[in-house]
């Protein structure tokens, strides 16, 4: 199958910044692909290196197999919807929407009914006559949504769109977004620095690090089996063990992640370490056991409804062994 996305050794420098450095990436056509990163890693840039507002200053990008080096952006059948949605104010919903058709100059009454079909589309029918001004939140990132729609791209870009959002109405967009993503067949292409939103929605995550990417893989893939120690930092919550703890905790010599939610307590004789609890943290879902355990403090995830020990109390961990997650060349 043609790729929807491909770069291939692709860099953006800008003066001495490498914002993308040497990145190969391929992204299926019809997927959710998430980039998820901390600021500054170089998800924009790629992003904009996709929709044409930025050239690579080394590589090749293709776009369904074309080469994209000179290509312009609107000639790629790639749109965007950005952070702030870029909504024009003094235009109604239905005007809005329909703004790309009026650019290429379809008419009318086609770009009236192609922009309701898209506002339903997004559940905001009879929203059409109002100015984005008396929307919600999440009624301007559904305009967005539809304006980008609207053109019919083959792949749609989205820059951080929840962002303004409280977490509520994030949840349920992240949920909405998904599903249209599913009925609409099209290739998704998500940046966010929030791992629970690259994990919840995405096919495929990329990790990026200082413009690089440290891993690509599934959301279980990237969560379970981190390749490097940033990407068991930065996804999730992992307990990153140096090499001489992993080696007390009954591994090889070498760096490890292990998950707070994968060690339980247990009974001295039968655990496989033991630490001191320095702290509880009530989390609603459960709670995060902090431990001091070979001069690192260790994360236990206790599911709500277990007994828990008290800050000072020495106790006995165990996983399953196959939950010590060996990371090579971290
Ligand atoms: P955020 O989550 O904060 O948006 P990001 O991962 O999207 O971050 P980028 O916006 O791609 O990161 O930026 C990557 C790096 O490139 C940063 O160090 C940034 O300052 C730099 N950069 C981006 N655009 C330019 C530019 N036009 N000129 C100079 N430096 C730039």
């Amino acid at each position: 199958m043609t790729a929807a996305v491909e770069f291939l050794n692709v860099s953006r420098h800008f003066g001495t910044v490498r914002a993308v450095d040497r990145v190969d990436l391929s992204i299926a056509e019809g997927s959710f692909f998430a980039m998820l990163g901390p600021s500054g890693s170089g998800k924009t840039t790629c992003l904009r290196l996709i929709s044409g507002f930025e050239k690579p200053t080394a590589g090749t990008i293709r776009i369904f197999g074309e080469d994209m080096g000179e290509v312009p952006p609107n000639r790629r059948h790639v749109n965007t919807v950005f952070q702030d949605y870029a909504l024009f104010p003094h235009m109604n919903v239905r005007d809005n929407v329909a703004y790309g058709l009026m650019v290429r100059g379809v008419d009318r009454r086609s770009r009236r009914d192609k922009a309701e079909e898209m506002l339903s589309l997004v559940k905001l029918d009879g929203f059409g006559d109002r100015k984005p001004a008396q929307l919600s939140g999440g009624q301007r990132q559904r305009v967005a949504l539809a304006r980008a729609l609207v053109n019919e791209p083959r792949v749609l870009l989205l820059d951080e769109p929840l962002g303004a959002l409280d977490l509520k109405l994030r949840e349920a967009m992240q949920d909405e977004l998904k599903a249209l993503q599913r009925r609409l067949g099209i290739t998704f292409v998500f940046v966010t620095h929030d791992q629970g939103e690259a994990l919840s929605m995405a096919d495929r995550v990329a990790v990026f690090n200082e413009g690089r990417i440290a891993q690509v893989g599934t959301p279980s893939e990237v969560y379970d089996r981190p390749a490097t120690r940033f990407v068991a930092d930065f996804v999730g919550s992992s307990n990153v063990l140096p090499p001489d703890l992993t080696r007390s905790f009954g591994g090889p010599e070498c760096w490890a992640s292990l998950r707070p939610e994968a060690i339980r307590f247990a009974p001295a004789a039968e655990a496989r370490a033991t630490g001191r609890v320095s702290a509880l943290r009530y989390l609603g879902s459960g709670t995060r056991v902090a431990l001091e355990a070979g001069g690192q403090e260790i994360a236990v995830l206790v599911p709500a409804g277990n007994p828990l020990p008290a800050v000072g109390d020495r106790a006995g961990l165990t996983w399953d062994s196959d939950a010590l997650h060996l990371m090579e060349g971290a």
